[in-house]
């Protein structure tokens, strides 16, 4: 057998994309996705929330320096990270469910990456002009205009840049002061570093890369061609409506004669506003992130020359099978697999939802003194030392120690109050106190093997009890 040799480039240059300005349902829908997700994210570092006078203010604020991160209501110690583990869950399935339900729905509406490029489109419309425009001026190179436009254009985008990854840092400190102290030049410089890579990224991902983040560098379009199946809605050009293409004139006078003529007039309205560049007349395909522009444009068009809207649309792969063979279309939202990811987003939402309702405001953590083990006393009687770490998620209180199954022990804590004959230790409001704790026994109660016990911790006030066992070693041992 003769083998093929394949001459020419392994590697296609990319072919700019000089997407198209569009009107329509699906463009204003992702104004509006764009305009509210932004919003959010430049501002919500500025939202306060009331937590009492030693606790920041911030409604959603990853505190390092404590340790905490602060979600309105909401506050998380080190040790409630399972919560995140919950989170990504919860968001995972959520992606899978979209879709189940409509393709890349994500990817076409949500994502940064889809909306941060939208953003600079925009900005690159404003000052350069529309796709023609900006063709127009590429070719003729660094003439005076371009070169002004050029400047402009990517100050603004630098502009933006800077902003997102001004935006970023603030969700790491109090934002009121951060800003003073980053522009004062007196923020901590890991706060600028943050801001120099954010700049970095958003300016070249959203400026530069564009679609080729899409095509090429996320793993997303990829797992969810795995996961599709043919009931999910995507954007499907209705090729048993539009072909045989042909120009407006020609489809006429076929039609005239009794002869077939598509809807498509290859005006191609749907490849020029695609940010992608893609051609979805050519069926689903992986650069196409779903975001239902190349509709809008399309229906544009079939309303201008008098015919319905819906040449190009969301449907199903099973439908396009249908109407092949002359059935109407079927829409199945509810199937096992969009009720199984919804089962599991309600299952996973509800325990988060639970261990938050019922999560205790205290523990206690205890850690036996192992050199020595136990202390003989000149009387006879026993002593066992011990690191008890008290752990306060509410508001300054005291808790009082005490001990059960070791009947007439004796627990002293040195430099402490007492409430009842138990020493009661002030923790304050949202902190941990780490105290040393006796247990005492007295030569009467002969201990032949270590005993197990168990420390309680006892809010004195509401009562609220947290414990956790341990042992005591007798001398004998
Ligand atoms: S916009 Fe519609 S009519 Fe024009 S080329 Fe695309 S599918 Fe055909
Ligand atoms: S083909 Fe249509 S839906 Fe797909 S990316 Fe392009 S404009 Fe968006």
């Amino acid at each position: 057998m003769g083998e093929t040799i394949i001459e020419g480039p392994l590697y296609e240059a990319r072919k700019k994309v000089y997407p198209q300005a569009v009107h329509g349902r699906f463009r204003r829908i992702k104004w509006a996705i764009l305009g509210v997700t932004l919003a959010i994210y430049y501002l919500l570092p500025f939202v306060r929330w009331d937590r009492g006078p030693s606790l920041s203010n911030q409604a959603v604020l990853v505190d390092f320096p404590h340790r905490r991160f602060y979600f309105f209501f909401i506050e998380l110690w080190p040790q409630e990270v399972y919560y995140f583990t919950g989170l990504l869950i919860a968001a995972a399935m959520t992606l899978f469910l979209m879709n189940a339900v409509a393709g890349r729905v994500w990817c076409g509406y949500m994502c940064p990456q889809t909306i941060w490029t939208d953003l600079f489109y925009a900005v690159e419309r404003f000052v350069e002009g529309d796709r023609r425009e900006r063709i127009m001026s590429d070719k003729r190179g660094w003439t005076l205009t371009h070169i002004r436009q050029t400047v402009t254009k990517h100050f603004i985008w630098l502009m933006i840049a800077w902003w997102t990854g001004g935006a970023w840092v603030l969700y790491f400190a109090d934002a009121p002061t951060l800003v003073k102290d980053l522009a004062a030049f007196q923020a901590p410089f890991v706060a600028y570093l943050w801001i120099a890579i954010l700049t970095a990224t958003t300016y070249t991902f959203a400026g530069h890369a564009r679609e080729q983040v899409c095509v090429y560098m996320c793993p997303w379009p990829r797992i969810q061609a795995a996961l599709t199946d043919e009931w999910a809605l995507n954007v499907t050009y209705r090729r048993d409506r539009g072909e045989p293409r042909m120009s407006v004139k020609k489809a006429d006078q076929l039609r005239q004669h009794g002869e077939p003529a598509g809807d498509c007039i290859d005006c191609h309205q749907c490849i020029n506003v695609c940010p992608t560049g893609v051609d979805i007349r050519d069926g689903i395909q992986l650069g196409c992130i779903q975001c239902g522009l190349c509709i809008d444009a399309c229906d544009t068009v079939m309303s201008q020359i008098g015919h319905p809207t819906g040449l190009i649309a969301y449907d199903t792969d099973i439908n396009g099978l249908r109407r092949a063979s002359g059935k109407p279309p079927v829409y199945r939202l509810i199937r096992p697999r969009t009720i199984l990811y919804a089962a599991i987003i309600a299952l996973v939402g509800s325990i988060m939802l639970y261990a938050l309702a019922t999560r205790s405001s205290m523990s206690v953590n205890v850690l036996h003194e192992r050199n020595p083990l136990f202390v003989l006393l000149a009387d006879g009687g026993v002593r066992n030392d011990y690191t008890v770490r008290l752990l306060n998620k509410g508001p300054q209180r005291a808790f009082a120690l005490d001990v059960s199954g070791l009947p007439g022990a004796a627990v002293h804590v040195s430099s402490v109050g007492s409430i009842d004959g138990k020493p009661a230790v002030e923790v304050g409001q949202d902190q941990t106190r780490e105290i040393r704790m006796s247990i005492l026994v007295s030569s009467t109660l002969a201990l032949q093997r270590p005993a197990n016990i168990e420390i309680k911790a006892t809010d004195t006030v509401t009562g609220q009890t947290a414990s956790v066992g341990d042992h005591f070693i007798p001398a004998s041992q």
